[in-house]
This record gives structure tokens, C-alpha cells and sequence, in this order.
């Protein structure tokens, strides 16, 4: 009877660790895909940024063009007025006038499209200011949240090592045949081979105990298993959960 009260208090000891690897292993299991979702939203971010800003360097590639080319027919509309004094006859006057107003048209045409690319421009980064604004917030919460993250799984990892490290110095002390019970269980389950009673209710499979058996159970003296899942079940309370 004292040995098994013995190999309860100790299984008490277990089942408490167990509980922690399985919260540390459930950060483990389910951060990576939460971070993932974040990276993907700010890789959105980025992309939605950086479409706008590459149609922008478009636009001032072709503004840099159309300047050359305005530049280069104001130097042709130039050229041509210097040449009015040199016109001798009436014909050669037309084919002036003629050749003039065919350069002012061109350059009128580059200029409306330059006007209409200054104002494209203007628009787009408006929008890249506003977006930029927009998405500030939102996007220093999500770089938050994703270290908040990463430092859990840190900290998980952490704790895990320093947990299965105290597990095996707990074992020793259960005897042979509990503990073998206990691996099987454990094997077979998962997560442990003992289960707390809380209300009644084994909280390894969350199955109602008879209120018989709880009454046993709760004496803590005896090997009695969950007739539903078969972990050892004992008794303590969990608010006192503050660890050895
Ligand atoms: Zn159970």
C-alpha cells in the first residue's frame, strides 16, 4: 500500500510533465502554419507595393523619353524659323509653312501625352502614399505577432528540453510494474499514461467516471484505470498545478 501511494505521488509528478510537453508540443505543431499566413500577407503587402511602384518606373521611363523627343522637336521647330528669311519663293514659302505646322502638330501630340504621364504619375503615388499609410499598421502587427511567434516556439522548445530532462529523473522512482503500465499507455496514447480526475471526469479521454471509482480514485492508494481509455488515473488539484 505505501509503495503504491508512493508510485501515485510520483505519477502525479509524470502526468503534470506530460501535460507540459503537450501544451509546449502543441505551440510546436501549430506556430509554423501561423507564421506562414503572415509571411504570405506580407509577401502580398510587398507585391501589391511593388506593382505599383514598377508601373511608376515605367511612367518615368517614358516621361524621360517623351522629354527627348519635346526637346528635340523644339530644336527642329527652331531650326526651321531660322530658315524663313532664307525663303525666296512663294512655293518654297508653302512648303515652309506646310513642314512647320507638321512639327508643331508632332510636338503638340508629345506634349498632351507628356501632360497626361505627369498627371498618371501624380495618381500613382498618391495611391503608393495612401497604400503605404494603409498598410502600416497592419503590417507592424503582423512582424509583431510573427516574433511573438517565433519566440514561443523558442521558449517551447526551451522548456520541452528542460521537461523530458526532469521526466527521466522521475521515473526511477516509480516501481517496475506501474511504470511498465504507465509506457504502454503512454505508448499507445500519445500523450501520457496517467489522467487527473476533475469532476468526475478523466481528463485523458474525457469520460465520465463512476462516482464509486472517483471515490477510490481520490484516496490515491490504489492502481485504478479509466475503463474508457485505460490511463492511471489520480488525483490532484489542478490550480495547485505551481509544479513540485
Ligand atoms: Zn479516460
Amino acid at each position: 500500500m505505501e509503495d503504491v501511494k508512493e508510485d501515485i505521488k510520483h505519477l502525479i509528478r509524470l502526468v503534470k510533465k506530460d501535460m507540459a510537453i503537450k501544451e509546449n508540443m502543441a505551440v510546436l505543431g501549430r506556430n509554423p502554419a501561423r507564421i506562414e499566413v503572415i509571411d504570405r500577407k506580407l509577401a502580398e503587402m510587398d507585391q501589391q507595393v511593388k506593382e505599383k511602384e514598377q508601373k511608376l518606373e515605367e511612367l518615368e521611363k517614358e516621361k524621360r523619353h517623351l522629354k527627348g523627343v519635346i526637346d528635340s522637336e523644339l530644336d527642329k521647330i527652331r531650326q526651321k524659323k531660322i530658315e524663313e528669311s532664307k525663303i525666296a519663293t512663294n512655293t518654297a514659302y508653302r512648303a515652309w509653312e506646310h513642314e512647320l505646322a507638321y512639327l508643331q502638330k508632332n510636338l503638340d501630340q508629345h506634349e498632351e501625352k507628356m501632360l497626361f504621364d505627369l498627371e498618371k504619375i501624380d495618381k500613382i503615388n498618391e495611391e503608393l502614399d495612401k497604400f503605404r499609410n494603409e498598410i502600416e499598421d497592419e503590417k507592424r502587427g503582423l512582424i509583431e505577432k510573427k516574433s511573438e511567434l517565433e519566440e514561443e516556439i523558442r521558449q517551447s522548445r526551451e522548456r520541452l528540453s528542460i521537461i523530458e530532462d526532469e521526466k527521466l529523473r522521475v521515473l526511477p522512482h516509480i516501481s517496475e510494474r506501474v511504470r511498465k503500465q504507465y509506457s504502454r499507455v503512454l505508448d499507445a496514447k500519445g500523450d501520457s499514461g496517467v489522467a487527473n480526475l476533475k469532476n468526475e471526469i478523466c481528463q485523458g479521454c474525457f469520460s465520465k467516471v463512476p462516482p464509486q471509482i472517483c471515490h477510490e480514485v481520490k484516496k490515491n492508494d490504489k492502481i485504478i484505470r479509466c475503463e474508457n481509455c485505460g490511463r492511471i488515473l489520480v488525483y490532484y488539484e489542478a490550480a495547485e498545478d505551481g509544479e513540485e
